[in-house]
Protein backbone atom coordinates (compact mmCIF):
# COMPACT_ATOMS: atom_id res chain seq x y z
CA UNK A 1 0.00 0.00 0.00
CA UNK A 2 1.45 3.29 -0.98
CA UNK A 3 0.76 6.36 1.48
CA UNK A 4 -0.91 8.89 -0.17
CA UNK A 5 0.66 12.45 -0.65
CA UNK A 6 -0.93 16.06 -0.80
CA UNK A 7 1.65 18.29 -1.59
CA UNK A 8 1.21 22.28 -2.25
CA UNK A 9 3.19 24.49 -5.04
CA UNK A 10 2.67 28.06 -3.75
CA UNK A 11 5.42 29.15 -6.62
CA UNK A 12 6.17 32.67 -6.26
CA UNK A 13 3.36 33.22 -4.11
CA UNK A 14 3.04 35.16 -0.13
CA UNK A 15 4.66 36.50 1.49
CA UNK A 16 5.95 35.74 5.07
CA UNK A 17 2.62 37.74 6.67
CA UNK A 18 0.71 35.79 4.26
CA UNK A 19 2.61 32.37 4.99
CA UNK A 20 1.66 32.82 8.67
CA UNK A 21 -2.16 33.46 8.04
CA UNK A 22 -2.40 30.45 5.93
CA UNK A 23 -1.27 27.94 8.51
CA UNK A 24 -2.85 29.39 11.10
CA UNK A 25 -5.77 29.29 9.21
CA UNK A 26 -5.27 26.06 7.63
CA UNK A 27 -3.49 23.53 10.75
CA UNK A 28 -6.54 23.00 12.50
CA UNK A 29 -8.28 22.25 9.83
CA UNK A 30 -6.57 19.20 9.26
CA UNK A 31 -4.92 18.49 12.84
CA UNK A 32 -5.29 14.11 13.13
CA UNK A 33 -5.09 13.33 9.90
CA UNK A 34 -2.25 10.29 10.20
CA UNK A 35 -3.05 8.55 6.84
CA UNK A 36 -2.24 11.23 4.36
CA UNK A 37 0.98 12.76 3.92
CA UNK A 38 0.64 16.74 4.00
CA UNK A 39 3.28 18.86 2.38
CA UNK A 40 3.31 22.91 1.82
CA UNK A 41 6.17 24.32 -0.45
CA UNK A 42 6.47 28.11 0.35
CA UNK A 43 9.01 30.35 -1.32
CA UNK A 44 12.61 30.62 0.29
CA UNK A 45 11.63 33.41 1.91
CA UNK A 46 8.52 31.54 4.32
CA UNK A 47 10.36 28.17 4.68
CA UNK A 48 12.27 29.18 8.03
CA UNK A 49 8.98 30.45 9.23
CA UNK A 50 6.52 27.80 7.95
CA UNK A 51 8.69 25.05 9.18
CA UNK A 52 9.03 26.32 12.76
CA UNK A 53 4.93 27.23 12.73
CA UNK A 54 3.73 23.28 11.48
CA UNK A 55 6.97 21.78 13.96
CA UNK A 56 4.85 19.03 16.17
CA UNK A 57 2.12 18.68 13.19
CA UNK A 58 1.29 16.60 10.52
CA UNK A 59 2.37 19.17 7.79
CA UNK A 60 5.69 18.71 6.51
CA UNK A 61 7.76 21.82 4.26
CA UNK A 62 9.33 21.54 0.69
CA UNK A 63 11.29 23.76 -1.14
CA UNK A 64 10.80 24.13 -4.52
CA UNK A 65 14.44 24.53 -5.93
CA UNK A 66 17.37 24.18 -4.98
CA UNK A 67 21.18 24.33 -6.07
CA UNK A 68 23.20 21.09 -6.98
CA UNK A 69 26.85 22.58 -4.93
CA UNK A 70 26.66 22.24 -1.16
CA UNK A 71 28.40 25.44 -0.93
CA UNK A 72 30.59 27.83 -3.21
CA UNK A 73 30.65 30.96 -5.55
CA UNK A 74 26.86 30.88 -6.69
CA UNK A 75 25.31 34.11 -6.03
CA UNK A 76 21.78 34.27 -5.63
CA UNK A 77 21.61 30.23 -5.61
CA UNK A 78 20.45 27.68 -2.12
CA UNK A 79 21.78 24.65 -1.28
CA UNK A 80 20.47 21.66 0.15
CA UNK A 81 22.02 21.49 3.42
CA UNK A 82 20.55 25.40 3.65
CA UNK A 83 17.28 24.47 3.17
CA UNK A 84 17.07 21.37 5.73
CA UNK A 85 18.81 23.91 8.12
CA UNK A 86 15.04 26.19 7.24
CA UNK A 87 13.74 22.57 8.64
CA UNK A 88 12.44 21.69 5.26
CA UNK A 89 12.41 17.57 5.19
CA UNK A 90 11.42 17.72 1.44
CA UNK A 91 12.28 19.64 -2.38
CA UNK A 92 10.34 19.81 -5.71
CA UNK A 93 12.70 19.34 -8.17
CA UNK A 94 12.11 19.47 -12.09
CA UNK A 95 8.60 21.62 -12.09
CA UNK A 96 8.36 22.48 -15.84
CA UNK A 97 8.85 26.36 -14.68
CA UNK A 98 12.11 25.46 -13.61
CA UNK A 99 12.98 23.53 -16.71
CA UNK A 100 11.22 25.76 -19.32
CA UNK A 101 12.33 29.28 -17.83
CA UNK A 102 15.53 28.25 -16.01
CA UNK A 103 16.93 25.81 -18.59
CA UNK A 104 17.33 23.30 -16.20
CA UNK A 105 18.33 20.25 -18.02
CA UNK A 106 18.18 16.40 -17.14
CA UNK A 107 21.47 16.60 -16.39
CA UNK A 108 21.47 19.70 -13.88
CA UNK A 109 18.38 18.08 -12.47
CA UNK A 110 20.15 14.51 -11.92
CA UNK A 111 22.74 16.10 -9.80
CA UNK A 112 20.08 18.31 -7.73
CA UNK A 113 18.29 15.33 -6.78
CA UNK A 114 21.46 13.88 -5.87
CA UNK A 115 22.40 16.73 -3.58
CA UNK A 116 18.98 16.36 -2.10
CA UNK A 117 18.74 12.66 -1.30
CA UNK A 118 22.45 13.10 0.21
CA UNK A 119 21.13 15.97 2.32
CA UNK A 120 18.61 13.84 3.88
CA UNK A 121 15.62 15.19 2.23
CA UNK A 122 12.60 13.87 -0.25
CA UNK A 123 12.54 14.38 -3.51
CA UNK A 124 9.52 15.46 -5.66
CA UNK A 125 10.94 14.76 -9.26
CA UNK A 126 8.44 16.46 -11.88
CA UNK A 127 7.86 15.35 -15.47
CA UNK A 128 5.25 15.76 -18.14
CA UNK A 129 5.07 17.56 -21.78
CA UNK A 130 3.81 20.01 -23.51
CA UNK A 131 0.19 19.80 -25.66
CA UNK A 132 2.34 19.32 -29.04
CA UNK A 133 4.33 16.92 -27.82
CA UNK A 134 0.95 15.25 -26.54
CA UNK A 135 -0.89 15.83 -29.90
CA UNK A 136 2.50 14.46 -31.58
CA UNK A 137 2.06 10.90 -29.26
CA UNK A 138 5.40 11.55 -27.93
CA UNK A 139 4.21 11.75 -24.17
CA UNK A 140 6.34 8.37 -23.18
CA UNK A 141 9.46 9.33 -24.59
CA UNK A 142 9.59 12.37 -23.27
CA UNK A 143 8.48 11.44 -19.57
CA UNK A 144 10.20 8.29 -19.87
CA UNK A 145 13.62 10.46 -20.96
CA UNK A 146 13.34 12.71 -18.04
CA UNK A 147 12.83 10.02 -15.85
CA UNK A 148 15.93 7.81 -17.47
CA UNK A 149 17.98 10.95 -17.33
CA UNK A 150 16.89 12.77 -14.43
CA UNK A 151 17.27 9.80 -12.25
CA UNK A 152 20.08 8.24 -13.34
CA UNK A 153 22.25 6.44 -10.53
CA UNK A 154 19.97 7.47 -8.19
CA UNK A 155 18.81 5.39 -4.68
CA UNK A 156 14.69 6.02 -5.45
CA UNK A 157 14.08 5.16 -1.45
CA UNK A 158 13.24 8.53 -0.85
CA UNK A 159 11.96 9.83 -4.03
CA UNK A 160 8.18 10.58 -5.73
CA UNK A 161 7.35 11.31 -9.12
CA UNK A 162 4.94 13.80 -10.15
CA UNK A 163 3.85 13.92 -13.48
CA UNK A 164 2.08 17.10 -14.64
CA UNK A 165 1.33 17.33 -18.07
CA UNK A 166 2.47 21.14 -19.45
CA UNK A 167 -0.77 21.78 -21.04
CA UNK A 168 -2.80 21.30 -17.51
CA UNK A 169 -0.73 23.23 -15.76
CA UNK A 170 -2.52 26.49 -14.63
CA UNK A 171 -4.69 26.35 -17.28
CA UNK A 172 -7.78 24.82 -15.82
CA UNK A 173 -7.62 21.80 -18.42
CA UNK A 174 -7.46 18.60 -16.10
CA UNK A 175 -5.67 15.53 -17.73
CA UNK A 176 -8.72 12.90 -17.69
CA UNK A 177 -8.66 10.60 -14.56
CA UNK A 178 -7.82 7.90 -17.69
CA UNK A 179 -5.39 9.98 -19.10
CA UNK A 180 -3.76 10.44 -15.97
CA UNK A 181 -3.89 6.78 -15.00
CA UNK A 182 -2.09 5.78 -18.27
CA UNK A 183 0.92 7.83 -17.81
CA UNK A 184 1.44 6.59 -14.33
CA UNK A 185 1.02 3.08 -15.33
CA UNK A 186 3.70 3.81 -17.97
CA UNK A 187 6.33 5.82 -15.00
CA UNK A 188 5.81 2.85 -13.00
CA UNK A 189 6.85 0.42 -15.83
CA UNK A 190 9.56 2.21 -16.71
CA UNK A 191 10.65 3.28 -13.30
CA UNK A 192 10.72 -1.15 -13.19
CA UNK A 193 13.72 -0.80 -15.70
CA UNK A 194 16.41 0.88 -13.47
CA UNK A 195 14.72 -0.04 -9.41
CA UNK A 196 13.72 -2.76 -7.94
CA UNK A 197 11.14 -0.22 -5.74
CA UNK A 198 8.42 0.56 -8.53
CA UNK A 199 5.85 -0.55 -7.01
CA UNK A 200 6.48 1.82 -3.47
CA UNK A 201 7.15 4.76 -5.45
CA UNK A 202 4.30 7.29 -4.77
CA UNK A 203 3.52 8.86 -8.58
CA UNK A 204 1.83 12.25 -7.75
CA UNK A 205 -0.61 14.26 -10.37
CA UNK A 206 -0.37 17.33 -10.99
CA UNK A 207 -2.60 19.97 -13.12
CA UNK A 208 -5.26 21.71 -12.15
CA UNK A 209 -6.29 19.84 -9.04
CA UNK A 210 -9.02 21.20 -7.13
CA UNK A 211 -11.38 19.96 -4.69
CA UNK A 212 -13.68 18.93 -7.17
CA UNK A 213 -11.79 17.08 -9.26
CA UNK A 214 -9.62 15.13 -6.66
CA UNK A 215 -11.34 12.24 -5.26
CA UNK A 216 -11.67 10.94 -8.88
CA UNK A 217 -8.23 11.43 -9.84
CA UNK A 218 -7.28 9.55 -6.33
CA UNK A 219 -9.49 6.77 -6.83
CA UNK A 220 -7.33 5.88 -9.91
CA UNK A 221 -4.73 3.03 -9.18
CA UNK A 222 -1.08 4.61 -9.89
CA UNK A 223 -2.36 7.82 -8.42
CA UNK A 224 -1.07 7.95 -5.37
CA UNK A 225 -0.94 12.02 -5.07
CA UNK A 226 -1.33 15.34 -5.90
CA UNK A 227 0.92 18.39 -6.89
CA UNK A 228 -1.59 21.41 -6.05
CA UNK A 229 -0.36 24.77 -7.78
CA UNK A 230 -3.21 27.45 -7.90
CA UNK A 231 -6.10 25.53 -5.57
CA UNK A 232 -3.28 25.39 -2.73
CA UNK A 233 -3.20 29.20 -2.35
CA UNK A 234 -6.69 29.28 -0.66
CA UNK A 235 -6.79 27.11 2.85
CA UNK A 236 -10.17 26.10 2.54
CA UNK A 237 -9.49 24.94 -0.86
CA UNK A 238 -6.61 23.10 0.10
CA UNK A 239 -7.66 21.40 3.61
CA UNK A 240 -10.69 20.48 1.06
CA UNK A 241 -8.29 18.46 -1.06
CA UNK A 242 -6.29 17.10 2.00
CA UNK A 243 -9.45 15.48 2.83
CA UNK A 244 -10.55 14.23 -0.13
CA UNK A 245 -11.46 10.92 1.31
CA UNK A 246 -14.55 12.79 3.42
C1 LIG B 1 1.96 23.08 -10.33
O1 LIG B 1 2.47 24.15 -10.53
O2 LIG B 1 2.65 22.17 -9.86
C2 LIG B 1 0.54 22.89 -10.64
C3 LIG B 1 0.09 21.69 -10.78
O3 LIG B 1 -0.23 24.04 -10.80
P1 LIG B 1 -1.85 24.12 -10.95
O4 LIG B 1 -2.44 23.23 -9.86
O5 LIG B 1 -2.17 25.57 -10.74
O6 LIG B 1 -2.19 23.63 -12.30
Amino acid sequence: MRRPVIAANWKMYKTREETSLFIREFLPTVSGIDDVDIIISPPFTSLALAADMVKGSNVQIAAQNIHFESEGAYTGEISSGMIVDAGCSYVIIGHSERRQYFAEDDGQLNRKVKAALGSGLSVIFCVGETIEEREEGKTNDIVGRELVKGLEGVDMVNVSIAYEPIWAIGTGKTATPEQAQEVHRYIREKIAGFSERSEAIRILYGGSVKPANVRELMSMEDIDGALVGGASLDPVSFSQIVKYKS
